[in-house]
């Protein structure tokens, strides 16, 4: 049996030695345009390589990808986050589980990601060819005859590792053989805000905030981090990946609602600063802060209320009142472009799910070509998630079943 994996990346390796180990005897050619291999796995987590997490939930762990949730949901009963660390861990590369969530190698060095598939492929009699590019695919019988830079060579089976593509030309080849592709557009990126003062307050973590998009139903919550260009953090980028369609057709241009305290019940908030004024009745509203908010955040937001200086809980009045609830609890600011998040940056959109069978997965457009990782409309939030969907697509693919 002659098999191509078209890409040398995260999906690319995993399934070559699935299929060298499921089917020995097979002849085995990784084709890689760049000239170099694994250079996502590289740079990733930060050169550390978040290489899967440690939620081992089907559920929960399905609910991290804005595209595929459904789809993974019934691969992870094959291949899921306790089989990668399983699968790392028996081949020397021990792992570390982080408070949240997030697995390392234990070395806290992609390398030793790197190490481990390249002496794998060696051993197997993996052959990696690099600066070869698939041009094309037609299917010949029951065979796939690749255009490989010109050269046109006959395989039996034929797994896709491309990974993402930015723009839908670079998947016109999958097009022409009949496939549906949903169109790429970014995710997981931060938000900016040019005309925003909070900039200045660049650094702050707030801990548990929640963030909605004006006019949609998008909302998230979790850790929210103010940077000298606008927002960020796990809240910000959640949304970003939730809402990757929605706002690039949008633009990026949209306005965001801010709760600082992830209170959403207002009558709750007043109840809490009637409690504080009637406590602190004396103090001047910049010497308390509210559910422990930071002292540079809380006098921002008291700026933007427009209090004067020296104001005392006591003056507040039903007014004032209102405008802290209300900056607390739905605090607007003005989002206009996004930058790409350096850490893990992914595509939404690729080969349509409705093509490729989730058992197998195979094409169901055309026979023995299968797909693995981010060239399919798959993609996750950050923490692990996007590796792990490579390494179950992988896994799957590289049984070759028809
Ligand atoms: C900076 C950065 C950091 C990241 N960090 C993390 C992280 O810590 N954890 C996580 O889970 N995810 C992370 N991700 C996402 C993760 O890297 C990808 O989701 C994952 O690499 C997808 O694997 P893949 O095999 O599908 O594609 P890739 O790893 O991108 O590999 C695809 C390969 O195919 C090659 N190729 C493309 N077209 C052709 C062609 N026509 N012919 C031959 N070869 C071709 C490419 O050159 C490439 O080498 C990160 C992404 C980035 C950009």
């Amino acid at each position: 049996m002659k098999i191509a994996i078209i890409g040398g990346g995260a999906g690319g390796f995993f399934s070559a030695i699935a299929v060298k180990e499921n089917f020995p005897s097979a002849e085995l050619t990784i084709f890689e345009k760049s000239k170099k291999v694994l250079s996502k796995v590289k740079v990733s987590g930060g050169g550390r390589c978040n290489v899967t997490n440690g939620c081992t939930n089907i559920k929960e762990l399905a609910k991290a990808y804005p595209r595929g949730e459904q789809f993974l949901k019934k691969a992870f009963g094959t291949f899921n986050t306790k089989h990668t660390m399983e699968w790392f861990e028996s081949r020397g590369v021990p792992l570390i589980i982080q408070n949240d969530g997030c697995v390392f190698p234990k070395s806290q060095d992609s390398q030793s990601i790197i190490d481990c598939f390249l002496q794998e492929v060696k051993q197997l009699g993996v052959e990696i060819k690099i600066g070869k590019g698939i041009l094309s695919i037609e299917q010949q019988d029951k065979q796939l005859l690749l255009n490989i830079n010109g050269e046109k060579l006959l395989f039996d089976k034929v797994i896709v590792a491309t990974g993402g593509s930015p723009k839908l030309s670079g998947l016109k080849w999958l097009q022409d053989l009949g496939h549906k592709i949903e169109t790429p557009v970014p995710s997981l990126f931060t938000f900016n805000m040019p005309n925003e003062e909070i900039k200045t307050l660049m650094g702050i973590v707030v801990e548990k905030a929640l963030v909605n998009v004006q006019g949609t139903k998008l909302k998230s919550d979790g850790p929210l981090l103010i940077t000298h260009w606008g927002m960020s953090g796990p809240a910000i980028l959640k949304l970003s990946a939730f809402g990757a369609r929605i706002l690039s057709e949008m633009n990026y241009s949209f306005k965001i609602q801010v709760n600082w305290i992830n209170e959403v019940n207002a009558d709750t908030v007043r109840n809490e600063i009637l409690q504080i004024i009637k406590s602190n009745e004396n103090k001047l509203v910049n010497n308390y802060r509210p559910y422990g908010l930071q002292d540079r955040l809380w006098q921002f937001l008291l700026t933007k209320c427009e209090f004067p200086k020296e104001h005392r809980w006591s003056n507040l009045g039903k007014k004032g009142v209102n405008k802290i609830v209300n900056i607390l609890t739905n605090d607007i600011y003005s989002v206009q472009g996004k930058t790409t998040f350096k850490e893990e940056f992914v595509t939404c959109g690729g080969v349509s799910l409705e093509d490729i069978d989730v058992k197998t997965m195979q094409s169901k457009v055309v026979k023995n070509l299968y797909f693995c990782g981010e060239v399919m409309n798959i993609d996750g939030i950050t923490g692990g998630y996007n590796f792990q969907a490579a390494w179950t697509t992988a896994a799957i693919a590289s049984n070759l079943k028809a």
